[in-house]
């Protein structure tokens, strides 16, 4: 058998080539499960590998499947060299590595990619499994090279493919894989659940809280969408915490997010084959429900999927900020807790203490904020009283944030579903209490890694669909300049004092620049936008010092190229509500508007605004 095939069974599955090769080794969730009830669907835990068309070899998780593709890799000739990326730890995701046999081959390369832990590198995590007592082999008897890297969110490449990270929800720290290459797209998001109960029907696609928005959003035109389904929707609320979706949920943010193909993923252990076919059965008339359009399949072990490239992708460089090991000695792992609820402030406390953090005592609301500005804990933990409005808890947010120099994460601990449609910068996070203890612990790490990366690319708004067509229906996109912006972009130069004023438009996957005096482009990706940001609010949104802000500290614009320090932007609304860009003016010096400045930015932007009604209003030329 030559290089290019991969004998799998008696059938060729792959050569490679033509696109990306996705093989399925291993699609069972929590223990391996091997039988006559799971032989067409497979009983091998979570190993997916992925081939591009320049060869480069992606293996993600080493559950038992692992195995089989290490039988298989170990005919090819010459050094079989790889990236290994580990979700997590858990067993059913690693027990396969100390059976993988192109480990052990001197001369082969592997790179091994996982989460980093607060206390411990994923060299570390895996070599546990591995400690005598457990097995005969050690982790330090690998022949092959191998490199450990611990990631956290952020983005880096490997060869010829960029790799995107982002945590997941479930009871350990997990990362999901975005990984696009020959301009194909593929999103590997297993051991994850809702961050809350989802509201069935397509009403619970309205109702996206923020971290939906954000998952959605990693998901977004995925080729490929491989998704955790390993519950339906009945069996769901009996297993709420453990880790895992129910395939409604799959299909509603695959559908949400234009994904093409969904493979349903990480089925449970007692589901047999047939009962299987019968979720897929339930996934697609739920997809068709929705008008979905693309492909609802169950992972089946040994199948191939080949994502070719449906039009042409620019590609750009990745920022390397996934590997950036966080300085973790330097981050204080100091905690505020104001909680009242007894047992949620004991629990709190103590998945804080188990985590390692100091926690501090305060009293009331104005004692927190004492307590904010004199010992600057990274993480303030509030109660969203339910007589509070979201204004109200947005304004106590931001009274906390502001007295902070690098900005705080503010988290709040809520009993009912976290508001829906609306996206408040202030508020990091929401806690649905009542929550588990590796719930609890799982988001502290994970705010507290989140600040070691200091570079998030802006959720989609809740609306981004009618957006985008109340955008394009405005005519305005990749236009002339035109004196009737610039006016307004020089005022606002000179009023404010700034070298840069921009009018912006957030398109699909970038911005664009109607008028941008003081700045050579005329467009910028969207994920490094902070104007996409700035349009998730209602109101002028600024960004004093973005090297001391974890939102934005290493943003491209900021750590390099123009380096940004201070950003303000109104975003522009149209009459029907859809927040389609801004006037935004940047500094290259850190900057302070006080509220009659913060009042003269709004007025420019309703006089933008106003122009684009204008425009809105005839119709545009065909
Ligand atoms: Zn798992
Ligand atoms: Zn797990």
């Amino acid at each position: 058998m030559g290089r290019g095939e991969w004998r799998y069974g008696a059938r060729t599955i792959r050569r490679w080539g033509w696109g990306v090769q996705v093989t399925f080794w291993g699609t069972r969730g929590s223990i391996a499960k091997a039988g006559p009830t799971t032989v067409r669907y497979g009983g091998n835990t979570s190993c997916v590998s992925v081939r591009t068309e320049a060869g480069t070899l992606l293996v993600l998780d080493c559950g038992t499947g692992i195995h089989e593709l290490g039988q298989v890799l170990s005919h090819d000739e010459g050094p079989v060299n790889g990236h290994l990326l580990i979700g997590h730890t858990h067993w059913d995701h690693i027990q396969g590595l100390p059976f993988f046999a192109p480990m052990f081959q001197p001369g082969n390369v592997w790179h091994v990619y996982g989460p980093r832990g607060l206390d411990t590198s994923i060299d570390k995590a895996l070599e546990g499994q591995m400690q005598y007592t457990y097995f005969p082999v050690q982790l330090l008897d690998f022949g092959a090279t191998i490199e450990y890297h611990d990631l956290v969110e952020g983005q880096f490449e490997v060869d010829d493919v960029t790799v995107t990270t982002r945590y997941l929800h479930h009871p350990a720290l997990t990362i999901g894989y975005r990984i696009e290459g020959d301009g194909a797209t593929l999103v590997y998001s297993t051991d994850h659940e809702p961050s809350t109960a989802p509201e069935p029907g397509p009403e619970g696609l309205e109702a996206l809280n923020r971290e939906e928005a954000h998952h959605v959003a990693f998901l977004r035109d995925a080729d490929l969408v491989i998704h955790d389904a390993q519950y339906l929707a009945e069996e769901y609320p009996a297993k709420v915490g453990w880790g895992h979706s129910p395939v409604e949920y799959a299909v509603d943010v695959a559908c949400a997010a234009d994904a093409q193909r969904l493979a349903l993923f990480h089925h449970d252990p007692t589901r047999t084959d047939d009962a299987v076919d019968a979720l897929v059965d339930r996934a697609r008339a739920r997809a068709r429900e929705f008008g979905f359009t693309g492909e609802v399949f169950a992972a089946a072990e040994g199948a191939t999927v080949t994502l070719t490239s449906t039009g042409t992708v620019e590609a750009r460089p990745a920022v390397e900020t996934a590997r950036r090991t966080p300085a973790l000695a330097e981050l204080s792992r100091a905690v505020l807790i104001a909680v009242t609820d007894s047992e949620a402030d004991a629990a709190l406390h103590e998945a804080a203490r188990s985590e390692g953090f100091d926690t501090l005592p305060c009293g009331d609301f104005d004692d927190v904020l004492h307590v904010a500005r004199t010992q600057q804990p990274p993480i303030v933990v509030l109660e969203a009283a339910a007589d509070r409005s979201l204004d109200e808890l947005a304004d106590d947010a931001r009274g906390i944030v502001e007295s902070y120099p690098e900005g705080a994460t503010v988290a709040y601990v809520t009993t009912t579903t976290p508001p829906a449609n609306e996206i408040r910068p202030e508020i990091t996070d929401w806690l649905v209490w009542p929550a588990s203890q590796s719930h609890l612990r799982t988001k502290l790490r994970a705010w507290l890694l989140r600040r070691a990366c200091r570079w998030q690319s802006a959720a989609l708004p809740v609306d981004e669909s009618e957006r985008m067509i109340a955008l394009w229906n405005l005519g305005i996109l990749d236009t002339e300049p035109e004196a009737r912006f610039d006016r307004y972009t020089e005022v606002a130069r000179s009023a404010f004092d700034v070298p840069i004023a921009l009018v912006t438009f957030v398109d699909t996957d970038r911005q664009w620049f109607k008028s941008h005096p003081g700045l050579p482009v005329s467009e910028t990706p969207r994920d490094e936008s902070m104007c996409a940001h700035a349009i998730l609010g209602t109101d002028v949104f600024v960004v004093s010092d973005a090297l001391r802000d974890d939102r934005f500290a290493d943003n491209p614009h900021v750590a390099r190229g123009a380096r940004l320090r201070f950003y303000a932007g109104v975003p522009l609304t149209l009459s029907d509500g859809h927040r389609v860009g801004t006037l935004c003016i940047m500094d290259h010096r850190p900057r302070v508007l006080d509220d009659e400045q913060v009042e003269r930015l709004r007025d420019l932007g309703r006089m933008v605004e106003a122009e684009l009604q204008s425009s809105a209003d005839e119709p545009p030329d065909v």
